[in-house]
């Protein structure tokens, strides 16, 4: 699995294997996260507001997601901006919890390299 699908997937960043989110998806907690890797064993938690960063990479992402689907709908579809503002919320709405959790799995990558042989 590389790196790409590995984060697409919400996996380990060590091993790939193991699942970051709890299943099955529940709206009312939507961050919650294995305290460990249930296949190597990494710590997920490495230190209270570890994921503060995440926020940085979630910022970019909405702002590259806005600029794109505003000037999508003006530039290609001709829409005025009432329209591309709505088509905007309806989409950042539906977006919301992919693009904090995807934020979260590219912020561990980061920060952890990727090695199949480690075990804790
Ligand atoms: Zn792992």
């Amino acid at each position: 699995m590389n790196m790409l699908s590995s984060i697409w997937n919400y996996k380990c960043p060590r091993c790939r294997q193991g699942d970051l989110f709890v299943k099955p998806f529940n709206p009312k907690d939507p961050l919650n996260m294995h305290k460990e890797c249930s296949n190597c064993k990494l710590n997920l938690h490495p230190e209270p507001g570890y994921y503060y960063g995440a926020m940085f990479i979630s910022y970019i992402w909405t702002g590259f997601l806005c600029l794109s689907i505003v000037g999508f709908c003006m530039l290609v579809l001709g829409w005025g901006a009432n329209s591309a503002m709505a088509m905007l919320i309806f989409i950042m709405a539906v977006m919301f919890f992919f693009v904090m959790r995807v934020s979260r799995v590219m912020y561990i990558h980061l920060d952890v390299k990727y090695d199949p042989s480690k075990k804790n």
